[in-house]
């Protein structure tokens, strides 16, 4: 699997997410549960939620939540930002709003992720503007036009939870909070190990290299290049791990956004050690660049 950061909404999956356990099973019983199986609370006789807020602080993983729980259940996924429905479409907010919902409904199951829904949806006392009202109320109209029947889950991204509109946080609206929090070490650690997971550290292209004289080698000879490649693999591993031990316990603060620009200034800070060996002018990279490029373990140190 590539390094997380470099792929599409398409291959997002739990698998994706560091830390945050507890939180995914939260918000899997609470949207994906309903929306694969409908028969669960209808036999119970209760409505699955309609809408379910994530807040916390910026870059802890929010949106990738929702991008994976909508993977992940196979439903259609639409995203919009809070900010970009009141500009963009100056004047055409609420059409935009009943555009996306009619959308979603087409296209059931659905999750529609609002991000920064506190832009989109500013308590209306606080508010001085028409167009965030107008689209509040236009909101509230939608989700509760929307079907009991869990196929279609509004999920909303905040900051500020103190900042959305009491409304708006009524039972069959977004009746649910999830907090998605600073990570701890242990959770920092996962999420590091995810955003280096495709990454060439020290020590991988040589175990590549082993292996593939593996598959060529007999006999005796074929015996001790396994033992080397077992033996290299455990190395590599160790000190690739100890090295993220080290990251993990050092970052106290730092969230996901964060860890994950440390893994890529890291690859950047490889790539710059290369650029001498490579033509700019040249259309082609040369293989043999390609095949040793690695990161160093001290790439990730200054
Ligand atoms: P914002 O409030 O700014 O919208 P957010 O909470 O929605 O932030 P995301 O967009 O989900 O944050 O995270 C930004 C990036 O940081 C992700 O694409 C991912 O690369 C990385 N990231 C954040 N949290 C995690 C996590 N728990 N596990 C793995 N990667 C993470």
């Amino acid at each position: 699997k590539p390094a997380a950061g470099f792929e599409g909404l398409k291959t997002i999956s739990y698998e994706d997410i560091g830390g945050l356990k507890g939180e995914l099973q939260n918000v899997r019983e609470t949207i994906e549960l309903p929306m694969r199986h409908p028969e669960l609370f209808r036999k119970l006789g209760i409505d699955p939620p309609k809408g379910v807020l994530l807040y916390g602080p910026p870059g802890t993983g929010k949106t990738l939540i929702a991008k994976a729980v909508a993977n992940e259940s196979g439903a259609h996924f639409i995203s919009i930002a809070g900010p970009e429905i009141i500009s963009k479409y100056y004047g055409e907010s609420e059409q935009r709003l009943r555009e996306i919902f009619d959308e979603a409904e087409d296209n059931a199951p659905a999750i529609v992720f609002i991000d920064e829904l506190d832009s989109i949806a500013p308590k209306r006392e606080d508010v001085t503007g028409e167009v965030e009202r107008r689209v509040v109320a236009q909101l509230l109209t939608m989700m509760d036009g929307l079907e009991e029947r869990g196929q279609v889950v509004v999920i909303g991204a905040t900051n500020r939870l103190d900042a959305i509109d009491q409304a708006l946080r009524r039972p069959g609206r977004f009746d649910r909070e999830i907090e998605i929090g600073v990570p701890g070490e242990e959770d920092r650690l996962e999420i590091l190990r995810i955003h280096t997971r495709g990454m060439p550290i020290e020590g991988e292209n040589l175990i590549l290299d082993t292996r593939k004289k593996c598959e060529t080698a007999q006999g005796e000879e074929k015996e001790n290049l396994e033992k080397e490649f077992k033996i290299l693999t455990d190395e590599v591993h160790k000190n690739r791990e100890s090295m993220l031990e080290e990251f993990a316990s050092k970052t106290n603060g730092f969230v996901g956004a964060d860890l994950a620009a440390l893994a890529r200034e890291a690859a950047m800070r490889a790539l710059r050690r290369y650029l001498p060996d490579i033509d700019l002018d040249s259309d082609e990279i040369p293989q043999s660049v390609l095949e040793s490029m690695e990161i160093k373990i001290s790439d990730f140190k200054n």
